[in-house]
């Protein structure tokens, strides 16, 4: 079962946990690359002994050299880099759990090189979801979701005939405001938004989650990675992140997969498809959890969500529009230039502003990302 791994995005939530499986299941980590954590990424490199490594920050290079001077690891940096590391010659699979627009390239060029890829990284769909998918089937690549909502969705799909699906049922935690009224969340803090219930992630996943653009990103991923109508997905509330997704057939049958909140499982399950083996983590007691509820999402007082699935709806490069604008948006947030329901303002405000555009190339997803991002800089800096 040893397989040979190339993590991009190893020092982050998904980057660790995934360490963890490695190890656990002895893989061999041929490459780690991280953005900037470089002491992170030392100790990695000196425990997992890859044969390369990169840092994404160029400025951090010299830094890393340094630190693995000692060590015969070819030491990388830049998107050259990144880029590199995904399309290795030895690697079985490459894990992308690099956050943001920057995963995208790195996803491309995996194909390319004809590599299958566990995808942790949603911007990669998000952004380039009918070009990397189209790519993949060309290739004959085999893209695994690490998310554990289609992670959930992937599982439910084995053994079943895919024609005979009618939907599929995406689970939201609905985050640390759900039930609050528009009103209410005017008044939320930065430290607010950062405490989520049930899932320790990284601060941009964090945010996301409480604006529910996580959920509306999960959205149109879903349809890119099932090949779904944006009609045949309903997102419900389960407060308890129990129940991880599941999917209605023709016979009105529906199948979950179900859980404790550890991303451990899905990421195990991606790198180990089709094996089932012990994962380091904890096992599901329905009767500790007792009640599981379900609610409807509130899409007027969460403009974030209900502006994702417009843009999947009219297609074209909305979707990436307003991932772009949601990424420099939380940035804002993130460094206190903007309130938090600013971001869904700002990220709804892109379907008025933007005119319908197809994006066939990397280079038009790129040019989207950048006038999307610049439009954000603008409304802002009009407003102070
Ligand atoms: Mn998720």
């Amino acid at each position: 079962m040893s397989k040979k791994i190339s993590i991009l995005g190893s020092t982050g939530s998904i980057g660790t946990q995934a360490l963890e499986v490695c190890e656990k299941h002895g893989f061999e980590v041929i490459a780690l690359s991280a953005h900037s954590s470089v002491e992170l990424l030392e100790q990695q490199t000196r425990k997992f002994k890859p044969k390369y490594v990169c840092i994404f920050n160029e400025n951090k290079y010299g830094e890393l050299k340094e630190r693995l001077s000692d060590l015969s690891v070819e030491v990388l940096t830049g998107m050259d880099g990144l880029c590199f590391v995904s399309a290795l010659e030895e690697a079985d699979i490459i894990l992308n759990s690099v956050v943001g627009m920057v995963g995208l390239l790195p996803t491309l060029k995996a194909i390319e090189a004809g590599k299958d890829i566990a995808l942790a990284n949603k911007e990669t769909l998000v952004a380039g979801g009918k070009l990397v998918m189209s790519s993949a089937k060309e290739k004959g690549v085999n893209i695994y979701p690490v998310d554990s909502e289609h992670s959930a969705i992937f599982q439910c799909l084995q053994g079943n005939k895919r024609s005979q699906l009618s939907k599929i049922i995406l689970t939201a935690s609905g985050g640390p405001f759900y039930g609050r009224t528009y009103d209410e969340l005017k008044s939320v803090t930065k430290a607010d938004a950062l405490k989520h219930p049930n899932w320790d992630m990284g601060n941009k996943i964090t945010i996301d989650s409480a604006t529910l653009m996580n959920k509306g990103l999960e959205f149109i991923e879903a349809k890119w990675l099932f090949d779904l109508e944006p009609e045949q997905i309903e997102i419900v509330v389960h407060r308890q992140s129990v129940i991880h997704s599941a999917v209605e057939y023709n016979d009105y049958s529906v199948i979950a997969q179900l859980g404790v909140p550890d991303m451990k499982i899905p990421i195990q399950y991606a790198l180990l498809y089709p094996d089932r083996t012990e994962c380091p983590t904890k096992r599901l007691s329905l009767t500790d959890y007792g009640t599981l509820t379900f609610g409807k999402p509130d899409y007027e007082t969460f403009k974030c969500l209900s502006s994702a699935i417009e843009a999947i709806k009219r297609g074209g490069a909305y979707p990436c529009l307003v991932n772009s604008a949601n990424e420099e948006a939380v940035r804002a947030f993130l460094s206190d230039e903007i309130t938090f329901i600013e971001i869904g303002e700002i990220v709804s405000s892109v379907l008025d502003e933007f005119e319908y555009t197809e994006l066939t190339s990397y280079e038009d997803i790129t040019e989207a990302d950048r006038k999307a991002r610049e439009y954000v800089k603008w409304r802002i800096s009009a407003k102070s």
